[in-house]
C-alpha cells in the first residue's frame, strides 16, 4: 500500500503555511499593481468635448453675461458706499443746522438780533443739507437703476444657462458613451492580463495537485481567481456578475460533490483495502455486509459488533475450504487461486497459501464479470 509522504516537524509545516499565505498575498498585490497601472490610462476629457461640440456663440454669450453682471454688481456696491458716506455728512449738516436754529431762537427770546455771520452760517448749513439730500436722492435713483439692470442681466443669464444646458445634452451623452467605451477597454486589457494567468494557474493546479509544490500553485491560483472576480465585479453590471459568480460556485460545488460521491462509490485502492480487510475480519461480505456463513459459521448469527463473542469451534469440515460467493449480492468472496489452486480471498491482494499478489480492483467481483 502507498505510505503517506513524510510531513516534517510542525515548525517547518507552520513556516510552509506562513510562506504560502505570504506568497499568495504578494501575488495578489503584484496583480493589483499591474491592473492599477492599466487603469491609469486617461479617459475622455469633458472640457475638450464641450469645446469641440458646443456652439461657441453660446459660451461667449454666457461669458459676456457673467462679466457684465460682475461689473454691475461692483457698481451697485460702490454707489451704496458713497450713499453711506453721504448719509453721515447729511446727518452732520442737519445737526449743525438744528443747533444754529436753536441758538437763533434763544437769541430772539432775549430780543437779540442774530448777527449777519450767524445768519450766513445758518443759510450755508441749510444749503449743504439740501444739497446733500438732493445728491442722496440721485444716488438712490442710480442704485435702483443699477439694480434693475442687474435683475435684467440675471434673467438673461438664466435663459442662457437653460440654453446651455439643453445644448450640452449631446455633449453629456457623448461623454458617457466614451466613458463606457473606455471602461470596456480597461476591462478588456485587464482581463487580457488576467485570463492567460488564470489558464496557467488552473492548468498548473490540475497538473501539480499531487506534487510537492501544491501550496505554491494553490496560493497563486487563489490570488488570480480573486483578482479576476474583483475585476469582473468592477466592470460588469451587477446583474451579469451575479450570474457569473453563482455559476462558478455551482460548478465548484458540483465538482466537489461529485468527487465525494465517487470516492464513496469507487474508493481509492488503499481505502478499499481497509474496508475489505475489516469486513473479512468480521466474516461479513465486504460489499453488502451479509454474513459469510461457511465452515463452522454456517448455522450461526452475528453482526459486526457481536462477532468477537462468537467462538466458532474448529472443525475438519472441508466446506470451509470451498470457493464461496455471497448469496446476497453475488460477489465472489473466496475463489481458487490461479497459481496454487487453493482457496483464497477474492478481494484481498495476496493468496495466503502461496503469496501470489495481485492489485485490488476498484470495482466489485461480480460472479458474471469474474468468470469472463
Ligand atoms: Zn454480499
Ligand atoms: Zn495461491
Amino acid at each position: 500500500m502507498v505510505k503517506s509522504p513524510p510531513r516534517g516537524p510542525w515548525t517547518q509545516r507552520f513556516l510552509v503555511h506562513v510562506f504560502t499565505i505570504l506568497f499568495g498575498l504578494l501575488s495578489y498585490w503584484f496583480l493589483g499593481f499591474v491592473l492599477g497601472d492599466i487603469s491609469t490610462w486617461p479617459g475622455p476629457d469633458y472640457a475638450a468635448l464641450q469645446e469641440q461640440m458646443l456652439d461657441p456663440v453660446l459660451s461667449a454669450e454666457s461669458q459676456r453675461l457673467q462679466e457684465e453682471t460682475e461689473l454691475v454688481k461692483r457698481d451697485v456696491e460702490t454707489q451704496q458706499a458713497r450713499q453711506r458716506i453721504l448719509r453721515d455728512s447729511t446727518d452732520n449738516a442737519q445737526k449743525t443746522m438744528q443747533q444754529l436754529l436753536e441758538f437763533q431762537r434763544l437769541s430772539l427770546q432775549k430780543d437779540v438780533k442774530p448777527s449777519p455771520e450767524e445768519q450766513a452760517a445758518l443759510a450755508e448749513s441749510q444749503q449743504r443739507f439740501l444739497a446733500n439730500q438732493k445728491q442722496y436722492q440721485e444716488l438712490t435713483e442710480e442704485i435702483s437703476r443699477l439694480q434693475e439692470q442687474l435683475r435684467n442681466l440675471e434673467s438673461q443669464q438664466r435663459i442662457n444657462q437653460q440654453k446651455f444646458h439643453t445644448a450640452s445634452e449631446p455633449v453629456r451623452q457623448e461623454y458617457e458613451r466614451q466613458s463606457r467605451q473606455h471602461e470596456l477597454k480597461l476591462a478588456f486589457l485587464q482581463l487580457a492580463v488576467l485570463v492567460p494567468l488564470l489558464i496557467v494557474a488552473v492548468l498548473l493546479f490540475y497538473r501539480q495537485r499531487e506534487s510537492l509544490y501544491v501550496p505554491l500553485v494553490t496560493a497563486f491560483a487563489i490570488a488570480v481567481v480573486v483578482k479576476v472576480m474583483l475585476v469582473m465585479h468592477q466592470y460588469f453590471p451587477a446583474r451579469y456578475f451575479k450570474y457569473i459568480l453563482v455559476i462558478t460556485f455551482l460548478v465548484i460545488v458540483t465538482r466537489v460533490l461529485i468527487g465525494l460521491l465517487r470516492m464513496i462509490r469507487f474508493p481509492k485502492p488503499d481505502w478499499l483495502h481497509k474496508q475489505y480487510r475489516e469486513a473479512y475480519e468480521a466474516f461479513l461480505c465486504p460489499i453488502c455486509d451479509y454474513p459469510i456463513r461457511r465452515g463452522p459459521l454456517t448455522f450461526l448469527y452475528w453482526t459486526r459488533r457481536t462477532i468477537k463473542k462468537l467462538r466458532p469451534q474448529p472443525s475438519g469440515d472441508a466446506a470451509a475450504e470451498d470457493p464461496y460467493t455471497c448469496p446476497a449480492c453475488g460477489t465472489n468472496l473466496f475463489e481458487a487461486c490461479p497459481q496454487c489452486g487453493k482457496t483464497r480471498h477474492s478481494l484481498l491482494p495476496t493468496c495466503e497459501s502461496c503469496g501470489n499478489t495481485r492489485p485490488v480492483e476498484g470495482n466489485h467481483h461480480w460472479t458474471g464479470a469474474a468468470s469472463s
